[in-house]
């Protein structure tokens, strides 16, 4: 049995202390920790087991080294902000101890995302005999393994992939964003990118779009982005000759969020405010819905999943593979939308492997570099169940 410490109580960090808390043989004993004490004892008071909270600003390293000896868990599982991800390993390394998490890092002020800084850890991680294994959400993180599951399985060479992840829920709000709204707007803004034959091809923003008609969900447009995946696993599929990654958008998303764009609330530059320096668009988060709020009354259903084409011996094949989600099962389940769902199952199944020592390894990880077996055997068990077809479908 082991103790594991959350950090961050937000919509992810929610579900994984409900899932961890389903799972007492694993996780023995949770303690959740966050910014805010008083949102990590209204989870606590949601969980039928007990939990200890604690309070910590994560972005100072010295605080969480402190909590961490003051906790002495064997993993860290992070899911605060990625503002904090260099923060909490530095924090890991300096007591010893494992570390997941579901975000690559991004500095507060650039709204640029890469493993760069993060993969920098590798030797440290590796001397120091922990492991850090990173992106284990759901894009990043199950639709990377379900690329090396197709690899293990069906392929002998992958040569192309399309991550598709379509929100077909209605919240019922406006305009809210299903995670955290600064780290999504930032996100959802910047111009796109995808890579083919070697190199990395930018867009303007939402330039490309196509329809795709998603199983249980129906025909949605989808807009090409850059995601953090597309990164990692153009290192770990060799022979992969072109990868891009789509999400798709209302057109009343989009709408609202070209408005709040030409209008400087997307601006993550400090302005003057009545004398006071304001980030316009902390300023909007501070407005905008909650996603932990979001739950209670959506309907529909997600579907994020991998189109991949290659070749099995000797003849091209193409297949698919995806999750569908309804917002409302997991609402009844532990009071969450399927977004944060489908974060928080795999990042406590990530955790359980690690405890399990059935993914350790010393050094710092995504997590397509581990066998994809025993995690797709976990999906269905947890909440996450997967479809896979051959198919015809192209893009
Ligand atoms: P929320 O905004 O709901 O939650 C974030 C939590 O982190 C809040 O409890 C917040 O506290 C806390 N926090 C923020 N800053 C600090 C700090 N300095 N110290 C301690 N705690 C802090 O976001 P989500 O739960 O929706 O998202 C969590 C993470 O999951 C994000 O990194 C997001 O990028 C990632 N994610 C990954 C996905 C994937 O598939 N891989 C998909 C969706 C999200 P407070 O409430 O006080 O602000």
């Amino acid at each position: 049995m082991s103790r594991v410490l959350i950090i961050g109580a937000g919509g992810v960090g929610s579900v994984v202390a409900h899932k961890c808390a389903q799972v007492p043989q694993v996780f023995g004993e949770i303690v959740l920790a966050s910014r805010n004490r008083e949102k990590c004892n209204a989870i606590a008071a949601q969980l039928g087991r007990p939990v200890r909270t604690e309070l910590v600003d994560a972005d100072d390293a010295r605080q969480v080294a402190d909590l961490i000896r003051k906790v002495q868990p064997d993993l860290v599982l992070h899911v605060a902000l990625p503002y904090q991800d260099l923060a909490i390993m530095d924090a890991c390394l300096e007591t010893g101890v494992d570390y997941l998490d579901t975000a690559n890092y991004e500095p507060p002020d650039v709204a640029k995302f890469e493993y760069s800084w993060q993969w920098a850890f590798r030797e440290r991680f590796a001397q120091r005999g922990n492991m850090a294994l990173l992106g284990c959400g759901f894009d990043p993180g199950v639709t990377n393994i379900f690329c090396a599951y197709a690899r293990k399985h069906h392929f002998d060479e992958i040569h192309e992939v399309d991550i598709m992840d379509c929100n077909a829920g209605s919240h019922g709000k406006a305009f809210a964003t299903n995670f955290n709204p600064e780290i999504n707007i930032r996100e959802v803004t910047q111009r796109g990118r995808y890579w083919e034959k070697g190199q990395w091809i930018d867009t303007e923003p939402f330039a490309m779009h196509k329809t795709f008609d998603f199983p249980e969900v129906g025909p949605r447009e989808m807009y090409l982005m850059y995601h953090e995946e597309l990164e990692s696993l153009v290192q770990n599929l060799p022979g992969l000759r072109r990868i891009r990654f789509w999400m798709t958008f209302s057109q009343e998303y989009l709408t609202h969020l070209r408005v709040l764009q030409n209008v400087g609330l997307t601006r993550i530059d400090p302005v003057l405010f009545e004398g006071h320096p304001i980030v316009p668009l902390r300023f909007l988060k501070a407005v905008l819905p909650e996603p932990s709020s979001l739950g209670e009354h959506y309907t529909g259903k997600t579907n994020i999943g991998c189109l991949i084409r290659g070749v099995k011996d000797g003849r091209a094949r193409s297949y698919y593979i995806f999750n569908v989600c309804d917002h409302a099962a997991c609402y009844r389940e532990v009071r969450a939308q399927a977004v944060s769902y489908t974060t928080g199952v795999p990042a406590m199944i990530g955790a359980q492997l690690m405890l399990t020592r059935q993914w350790h390894r010393p050094g710092v990880f995504n997590v397509e570099e581990f066998d994809p077996d025993p995690f797709m055997a976990a999906l269905p068990r947890h909440g996450l169940p997967w479809v896979e077809t051959f198919t015809d479908a192209l893009l």
